[in-house]
């Protein structure tokens, strides 16, 4: 198989050879050997399995390469909170408290420290793309800046910076819960009313590496009759409409007696729910709500290392996906910042409910975190090694201590299933390689960056 996209004449052609690569195929994804991939503008201009040995001037990849991870989900700000959290015992609405108090801490210049600290371990975790779902948008007590998107543009800044791509997902968030004004560590998250967050959010801008997309923070957060703007609002611009989704009981259960009907129940009765919409978590759910979720083929983002670390409970994520809904994955609170651990909790969540195997292939957990993970967040274009795509890829070692072993033509399973974040050994984000023998290229010692983002924030 070799397929060239038209190739403007002249464009430097920078050409990468994989000693193994994860390939779509018509019978699905096969692990080939030796594949050449040619890189134009940005793009995959061809790919080559069986080429041979590494040709002279192309650049050796060895280990399995793949498709640049998507991390569907993401607060950057609470990778702040790691260890902290594992203190003690508490509740989500503990653990919430605590999140609140960093996010107090938070301005423009030190959420650009730590959102470029945090997308360069992304990027070294082979993450290619993230969905930032941000609704920390003004001033601690709710002050504007004098950009009203100073803390957005910060959060577009930092992916630039660590070389990754963002989806930028504007989060409106109004109220405390049902018929609650918001409390005090919330007044900067709020914008008023839902016409006042589209008016702000349609100044946000894309980039070449940055898209914009719209998210409602939950149910409990926005008024019922304030959904239809947020979901108009991404309508018009066809552009991701995130939402959390009855993450807790607590939510289902306060949406009940406000509105008599559960908070999928909510969303789809205001044009919330569809293609273009994910709904995160969606752990607590009816055989109503599956129903209205997969006849709408909503979009399911299943944070498994975040989920089992707030003892949230495990959603019906393979019921979901086998009615018709993809599934996605993000890492969330970043508890850990690890897609291959992400992608293989979807399955053994499953093993440990239902006592059997086998409900998820290492294929599909990989499309989950791939073409499926960027399809969510806007880059349809990203996600599968082909011509035509963009050229972002991540190259994972096969001859580590955790990988060394399997027949690399069990490159898939031996990734999801061992692999982790520290096997990541290469990642190329638009043709141009940004970790490099597990060495950021662009972000000099990330540890330090993250080290000294933290403890810029405690008191
Ligand atoms: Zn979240």
């Amino acid at each position: 198989m070799s397929v060239t996209m038209g190739v403007s004449a002249g464009a430097p052609v920078t050409t990468y050879w994989a000693e193994h690569a994860w390939l779509p195929h018509v019978n699905g994804p096969v692990v080939e050997p030796d594949v050449l991939v040619e890189v134009v503008d940005g793009r995959i201009a061809r790919v080559v399995p069986d080429s041979g040995p590494c040709p002279a001037g192309a650049v050796r990849l060895a280990g399995l390469l793949v498709p640049g991870q998507a991390n569907a989900h993401s607060h950057a700000f609470h990778r702040a909170l790691r260890g902290t959290v594992q203190v003690g015992s508490g509740t989500f609405w503990t653990w919430r408290d605590t999140m609140y108090r960093f996010a107090g801490a938070l301005d423009p210049d030190s959420y650009l420290e730590l959102a470029t600290a945090v997308y360069a371990e992304m990027a070294l975790a082979g993450i290619t793309a993230v969905g930032e779902f941000h609704y920390l948008h003004h001033a601690p007590g709710g002050a504007r800046y004098a950009d009203p998107n100073a803390m957005g543009e910060a959060l577009i800044e930092a992916p630039a910076r660590a070389g990754i791509r963002i989806t930028l997902l504007d989060t409106c968030y109004l109220s405390s819960g049902f018929g609650a004004e918001l409390t005090k560590p919330q007044l900067r998250f709020g914008d008023g009313d839902a016409d006042a967050w589209a008016e702000r959010a349609a100044l946000l801008k894309p980039r070449e590496h940055a898209r914009i997309g719209a998210a409602v923070h939950s149910v409990r957060a926005v008024p019922a009759e304030q959904l239809g703007t947020v979901a108009h609002w991404a309508k018009m611009r066809k552009a991701p409409l995130h939402v959390h989704l009855s993450e807790q009981t607590a939510e289902n259960d306060a949406c009940l007696t406000a509105h008599g009907v559960t908070p999928t129940r909510l969303l789809a009765d205001h044009g919330v729910l569809g293609p273009l919409t994910s709904a995160v978590h969606a752990t607590h759910l009816t055989d109503e709500d599956v129903k209205l979720l997969t006849d709408s083929s909503t979009v399911i983002c299943m944070c498994p290392t975040t989920e089992r670390d707030l003892a949230d409970g495990i959603g019906p994520a393979r019921r979901l996906a086998s009615g018709g809904c993809p599934v996605t994955l993000g890492s969330d609170s970043h508890a850990v910042i690890d897609p291959f651990e992400e992608a293989r909790a979807l399955e053994l969540n499953e093993r440990l409910r239902s006592r059997t195997r086998g409900h998820w292939t290492a294929n599909a957990l990989l499309r989950a975190g791939t073409e499926d993970g960027h399809a969510s967040l806007g880059w349809p274009e990203a996600g599968r090694i082909e011509a035509g795509a963009l050229a972002d890829f991540t190259v994972l070692a096969l001859d580590s201590v955790r990988t060394a072993g399997p027949s690399p033509r069990l490159g898939a399973e031996t990734a999801v299933f061992a692999g982790s974040a520290a096997d990541v050994r290469h990642v190329v984000v638009g043709g141009r390689q940004i970790v490099r023998d597990g060495v950021h290229q662009l972000v000099a010692d990330v540890p330090s960056a993250l080290r000294d983002a933290v403890a810029a924030l405690l008191p």
